[in-house]
């Protein structure tokens, strides 16, 4: 009785090819909850690209993607001494934004892969200017292999081509053996703009949102109807006991915060002049219901009160056409915070 994710293959696909045609330097992203389709399956589609590196969140997620994909693995966290999930192999790239990390892993004799991260606008993690240059004399002194230098960019509306190129002249002041700048967030049109001005460069985006699921309507998501009631005005439903305000049907949905599903804006108006424009309707949000991500015929839905662990309870007006049990019924979710039953690919 789940809540399910359909992607629909061919165009799936598709998409991923065209996305390495444009991005032909892509390093996919594969982390978190895999951008809804779990890292396992990321990795296999990475390998079926024939990408070279495949970029996870953290270190515990290596384990799901390297037997899965034959590249390398970069890993997006920065390494940190205390991260007792830190793996050492020759497939994996470590990030590095500290000097004494970079000490760290230079005092060990597996002479480890680096990317050493510079840090941005974003100020989250990376090297400064100084400590770049420092970082640079660093890894020669020490045998480390310095497979790039990376730059997370904010999701911003503004370009980011003036950040990078001055963070660019950083780079090349720190005389890195090694040409690979590993970006983030950048557009097609930025990443031209950079691999003209820097020709000595290769720029490698690192994607996940726009790979993954850049073809939204190739993935929909629906939940399934497990159950429906009849009520009429003032009968009583729910954990709270609330009463119905008005007939209808309470229709019982599968996916509820454990997978995820959380409660909408109020579909009321912010302002104190809308509210009382709603209260004024005396419409079926004034009398508490807050709006759901579901959809039925076309239409949102109320929720009859708060998303449950596992299920959702919706309101259905009087007249609605009631699904019927069984029936799928459309949903809207954030991929990357949801948590499926299943995903099925045709
Ligand atoms: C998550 C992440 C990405 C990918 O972000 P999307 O917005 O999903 O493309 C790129 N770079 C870094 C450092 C990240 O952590």
């Amino acid at each position: 009785m789940p809540l399910t994710l359909y992607v629909d293959g061919d165009r799936w696909r598709a998409h991923l090819r065209a996305m390495l045609a444009t991005h032909p330097q892509i390093v996919p992203v594969a982390k978190g909850n895999g951008y809804g389709l779990g890292i396992p399956r990321l990795a296999r589609k990475a390998g079926w690209l024939g990408v070279d590196t495949l970029a996870v969140g953290s270190y515990r997620e290596v384990s799901e993607a390297a037997p899965r994909f034959d590249g390398s693995v970069l890993v997006l966290s920065p390494y940190r001494q205390f991260d007792e999930a830190a793996v050492f192999d020759k497939r994996v790239i470590h990030t590095v934004g500290r000097l004494q990390d970079i000490e760290q892993l230079a005092s060990r004799d597996d002479r480890p892969r680096v990317v050493l991260e510079r840090v941005t606008s974003m100020l989250r993690h990376g090297l400064d200017a100084a400590d770049l240059r420092r970082a640079g004399r660093m890894v020669a002194d020490a045998g480390l292999q310095v497979e790039g230098v990376a730059l997370h960019l904010p999701l911003s509306q503004r370009s980011h081509v003036a950040e990078v190129e001055r963070l660019m002249t950083d780079v090349v002041a720190a005389g890195l053996p090694t040409e690979q700048i590993f970006v983030s967030h950048l557009t097609r049109a930025e990443l031209h703009t950079l691999a003209n001005a820097y020709p000595d460069y290769s720029f490698r985006p690192r994607i996940g949102t726009e790979l993954w699921l850049g073809d939204r309507e190739a993935m929909p998501v629906r939940a399934t109807v497990l159950d429906a009631h009849g009520v009429e005005r003032g009968d009583v439903f729910g954990y709270r006991g609330r009463t119905a305000p008005r007939a209808g049907t309470i229709l019982v949905v599968s996916g509820g915060t454990a997978n995820g599903i959380g409660l909408e804006a109020p579909s009321g108006g912010a302002t104190l002049k809308q509210r009382a424009t709603v209260i004024a309707r005396g419409g079926l949000d004034a009398a508490g219901f807050v709006r759901s991500p579901f959809t039925i015929d076309g239409k949102q839905r109320l929720f009859a009160e708060p998303p449950h662990m596992q299920i959702s309870m919706l309101y259905l007006p009087a007249g609605a056409r009631v699904p019927h049990v069984g029936e799928e019924v459309a949903v809207r979710v954030r991929y990357t915070a949801t948590s499926f039953d299943q995903v099925v690919v045709s």
